[in-house]
């Protein structure tokens, strides 16, 4: 038996509404504020939005960072 679960970051994940893609990154609402390890900052966050790399649930990448991205992809180059 193990006190892990299937899920990313061992959190349960319930997305209560998926924002429109940007490029390899998508925007959720969880259903639930939860806490996970942003991968970009590397800091513990606490909240309902979170964002995947690639779709992949093990690459979660805080609101903060996903705006950061954003900004730094509309400069271009
Ligand atoms: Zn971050």
């Amino acid at each position: 038996m193990s006190d892990e679960n299937n899920n990313t970051q061992g959190l349960q994940l319930d997305v209560s509404k998926t924002f429109p893609p940007y490029g390899n990154l998508q925007q959720y609402r969880l259903a639930k504020i939860t806490t996970f390890t942003c991968d970009r900052c590397t800091k513990q966050k606490t909240s309902k939005l979170v964002v995947t790399k690639d779709g992949d649930w093990d690459t979660l990448l805080c609101n903060g960072c996903y705006g950061w991205l954003r900004s730094d992809k509309e400069k271009g180059k």
